[in-house]
């Protein structure tokens, strides 16, 4: 893969979080050739449409970045989106890109495609056994079918697909949306959003306990390419930062990072979601990837394009 940097490469949902660090980590590295289709030029939904793309495109590889994702009360609140909306996606993407000669493929999914109560840090193997955290099954039904779709089509017609399976991310690009988004960056925003009306107090959801492992966008753009050009094997990859934090931790940086004085204010009304979902790394740290940035300079460079480009563009 990195010694064909001509290549015409198709990064898929390119506007989004891990789509646009992808395709910025790809120009930095020399590709020259990507295909990007906006939500509005291409709807991925569409099986017709996604076809007819394939066939006048012709891309080489195939990065797909693009699904609906959301919070733990956008998942709540839309489970027929969540699940609909990715299986369309992925199953239009993966099956064209297979039909029209695509040499490899890397599906994305989510940390969130383990048990609930799986073993920390939870191994890939860990798939399918046992039940989802419900407040998100929907999403990673949806994922663990697009893992599966990779398998299958390695297995029948020895394609090469892959999946990696990335854990909580942010980073520039991200959705800031108070309700609909993760935790970091709907905490970024009310931080922000207090410390410029003079609150005293911000409201964080649930108790603080559960633990969380965050990697910043970039770091996985980097492990997308590397997996890209190092790993063909059948079973999905887990791409962490093997850092874990409580939200209550979390709140508390997110807030000296921000320069918030006030209090927090935990509102125990609103979902915890799963006490725990660190991922085990060691697959791809074998393979020979490890990640580069720590989550406080991280959340300095994502406050800081956040200050530039949301804050400023209102
Ligand atoms: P999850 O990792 O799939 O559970 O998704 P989230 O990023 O939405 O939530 C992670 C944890 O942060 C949960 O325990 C939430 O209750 C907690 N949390 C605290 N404040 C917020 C907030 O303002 N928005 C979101 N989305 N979660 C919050």
């Amino acid at each position: 893969f990195m010694s064909e940097k001509s290549a015409k490469i198709f990064v898929a949902g390119h506007r989004g979080l891990v789509g646009s660090a992808i395709v910025r980590k790809l120009h930095d590295q020399g590709f020259t050739n990507l295909v990007l289709r906006t939500h509005s030029e291409l709807d991925l939904t569409s099986q017709s449409d996604v076809e007819s793309f394939f066939a006048t495109e012709k891309p080489v590889y195939v990065i797909l970045a693009a699904a609906k994702v959301g919070g733990i009360h956008a998942n709540n609140t839309y489970p027929a989106d969540f699940i609909g909306v990715n299986l369309q996606i992925q199953t239009n993407v993966i099956h064209s890109a297979y039909k029209h000669g695509v040499k490899k493929l890397l599906f994305l999914g989510s940390s969130c495609i383990y048990p609930k109560f799986a073993p920390q840090p939870i191994p890939e193997s860990a798939l399918l056994t046992g039940p989802l955290e419900p407040t998100n099954e929907w999403y990673a039904i949806a994922k663990i079918a697009g893992i599966k779709m990779c398998q299958a089509y390695r297995l029948q017609h020895q394609w090469d697909a892959i999946s990696g399976m990335p854990t909580n991310l942010y980073g520039q690009n991200d959705n800031f949306h108070p309700e609909n988004s993760h935790v970091l960056p709907a905490l970024m925003r009310r931080f922000h959003e207090a410390k410029a009306n003079n609150a005293d107090e911000v409201v964080v959801w649930g108790s603080g306990s559960p633990l969380r492992e965050f990697l910043h966008v970039d770091d996985l753009a980097d492990a997308c390419v590397f997996l890209m050009d190092q790993y063909s094997g059948f079973e999905h990859v887990n791409v962490g930062s093997g850092v874990e934090v409580t939200i209550k931790e979390l709140a508390e940086l997110v807030k000296e990072v921000v320069g918030f004085k006030g209090k927090l204010v935990w509102d125990c009304t609103k979902p915890d979601g799963t006490p725990r979902k660190l991922m085990d790394n060691s697959k791809l740290a074998s393979l020979g990837w490890t990640p580069k940035i720590s989550l406080k300079d991280g959340l300095s460079q994502t406050y800081e394009w956040y200050l530039e480009n949301v804050v400023q563009q209102k």
